[in-house]
């Protein structure tokens, strides 16, 4: 296989040297010990003179290596830990080495891995798990050579305690096993980031041939309600962007305390349940997820200083695909209030004096990758494709787009050959076109470039004038509000100035019930203006709230503007010390730094 060699800062791996190309995985989830023990066995492909082969570990127990079919064991040593990357691991090989096997188990605190006890489960009988190995996580439950630039294909058997379930980024069980025991096949390569373990009192319930959803018994009827729309995403993006390559695509609702909306694990997303609304109003998410079975699981980011590959394209086709289900005004909202965040963000940095992330190309050297990711990846990447769009009309651009998935599939790109690609199919350096985009600018320039074209929503202007009226004591009219979306409401509030008279807050709270908001994102929104503006009455539901959810999204900003507000440090702090224990290392790893 063609791989193109570019210097990952992440990865101890060297794999122009010796390159994983599949994984026979077999563990045993001690729900106990709160590990995992058993083995990866990689076949490796070599250089003819290859001495060695370099895995990326982080806290493993290794206990024992062999080569082939070998039992002595084999030489390796462990180098010194680093705090984010954790230590290259060194096994000597022998000529003609094809396999490798590693006998580890993981440590109680690997931080990919959420150990959730019954108590934090909704059915309260049951013990939880679920890994997250984006960015470079997978090597705190897998040695592994963990480079979004080096692929392959994976077999797994897992032991659970029977009468739990079992599933992975791979083709699924969709019932329970007598014995605990289960067996799983990824045939495409994948990255490291993407492969994904869980394990609980699971239940399946099937759309069709294609689609499904997975969760605990208790909230299944509301998830399954929630999705429904899963499979028609699933036609919208096979019509703009080829064909889904990946057999079936399911949906796994986590436990609140998952860090993120959404994981593109490979045929199952892993999603927080804090977008089940009851009205199907948040389900973007899984047009985002779904996406990224194109951009980012096909095509990936060779380094995550390319995230924006992952993020920006994804984002764009999220939008698409709203689009075609529910129309343009719909999309458009969608891009309003990601334009929002992106405004929010840049001024952000501005204010920290850290515009330098506020490039597309990263340079994240030295860092944890994690720290370098924001809203910039996401909605500056789509707000340069949206311009692209523009400049050459959809006729031109969603065949270049079909295009570079074609080409990129199970490559991986980074931000030169997209540039590469774009003058070599849509227009060429130092064209007309090229002068109106400046691509070169956004990717590695900071901030946006001078005149970028907002995105506009008409609905929006709407609510922003009604926002006006009641920002000023006027009632709006009843029916004006009736067919709102939780858009709409979380685009009214964001409409209202920053500071509002005890007054407003209580009677808009009177009358729209933002408090008791059963719409995670409005929810927030409210809860983000309560902290600003001194609204006592919300706080019983904000520590509510933060004790529940673990979604690094809402909780980070609420810590912070906790901490920032005078009134609210004491809190923050006390409910942060409760919350902990319940958060994903992802969320801990971040608030440490904020509630101090
Ligand atoms: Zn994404």
């Amino acid at each position: 296989m063609e791989t193109k060699v570019t210097r990952d800062p992440h990865s101890y791996a060297r794999p122009q040297e010796a390159v994983i190309r599949h994984l026979d995985l077999d563990l045993a989830v001690d729900f106990d010990k709160h590990i995992l023990k058993g083995y990866a066995e990689y076949t490796l492909q070599t250089a003819p003179d290859a001495k060695e082969v370099i895995f990326d570990v982080r806290d493993l127990v290794i206990s024992k290596i062999t080569l082939d079919e070998d039992t002595t064991p084999a030489v390796f040593s462990t180098g010194i830990p680093d705090d984010v990357l954790g230590a290259a691991l060194t096994v000597k090989l022998k000529p003609g080495t094809r396999k490798v096997r590693i006998y580890y188990e993981t440590s109680s605190d690997a931080a990919a891995l959420q150990w959730m006890d019954a108590k934090q489960t909704a059915g309260g009988k049951h013990p939880f798990l679920y890994t997250q190995s984006q960015a470079i996580l997978c090597r705190t439950w897998i040695p592994v050579q963990d480079s979004p630039g080096i692929r392959f294909t994976y077999n797994a058997t897992v032991r659970v305690p029977k009468g739990l379930m079992a599933l992975m980024s791979a083709s699924n069980p969709q019932q329970l096993s007598a014995d605990g025991v289960y067996t799983f096949e990824q045939k495409r390569p994948i990255p490291a980031y993407l492969m994904a373990l869980s394990a609980g009192n699971l239940a399946f319930h099937r759309y069709d041939d294609k689609t499904g959803v997975y969760a605990e018994p208790e909230t299944m009827k509301a998830a399954s309600y929630e999705f429904v729309d899963t499979y028609k995403m699933l036609v919208a993006a096979e019509k703009l962007y080829g064909p889904y390559d990946w057999g079936r695509y399911d949906l796994l609702v986590l436990p609140p305390s998952f860090p993120f909306g959404g994981m593109e694990n490979p045929c199952l997303t892993f999603a927080t349940p804090t977008i089940i609304a009851g009205d199907r109003s948040l389900t973007s998410l899984v047009a985002h997820e779904l996406a990224h079975s194109w951009s980012g699981n096909l095509v990936t980011n060779r380094t995550w200083n390319d995230f924006w590959l992952n993020e920006g394209f994804t984002v764009y086709l999220e939008r698409r695909i709203m689009e075609e289900l529910y129309g343009r005004s719909y999309a458009d909202m969608l891009a309003v209030l990601g334009y929002g965040d992106l405004s929010q963000t840049l001024a952000d940095m501005k204010a920290d004096g850290n515009m330098k992330d506020s490039r597309l190309k990263l340079d994240l050297e030295d860092r944890d990758p994690d720290d370098g990711v924001s809203d910039i990846a996401y909605e500056k990447g789509y707000l340069l494709l949206r311009t692209i769009e523009d400049a050459v009309g959809r006729d031109k651009f969603d065949p270049f787009v079909k295009k570079w998935f074609a080409e990129k599939a199970f490559k991986g790109a980074d931000t030169e050959e997209f540039l590469e690609f774009l003058y070599a199919n849509l227009f060429a350096e130092g064209s007309e076109e090229d002068k109106k985009v400046e691509p070169k600018r956004w990717i590695y320039e900071e901030d946006l470039p001078a005149g970028v074209k907002a995105p506009v929503s008409e609905r929006f202007e709407k609510v922003k004038q009604a926002a006006d009226l009641a920002a000023g004591g006027g009632k709006i009219p009843a029916e004006q509000t009736a067919a709102w979306t939780s858009h709409e409401w979380v685009y009214f509030l964001r409409s209202l100035p920053a500071k509002n008279s005890p007054a407003l807050m209580a009677s808009l709270d009177a009358q729209y019930k933002f408090t008791q908001s059963g719409n995670n994102e409005v929810l927030f929104v409210w809860l983000m203006m309560a902290v600003e503006n001194n609204y006592a009455d919300a706080y019983p539901e904000l520590e509510k709230f933060l004790l529940h959810v673990g979604r690094r999204k809402f909780v980070k900003p609420l810590y912070e503007a906790m901490m920032k507000n005078p009134a609210t440090t004491e809190m923050a702090k006390e409910v942060y010390a409760k919350a902990r224990g319940g958060y994903h290392a992802v969320t801990w790893q971040t608030l440490d730094k904020i509630v101090k």
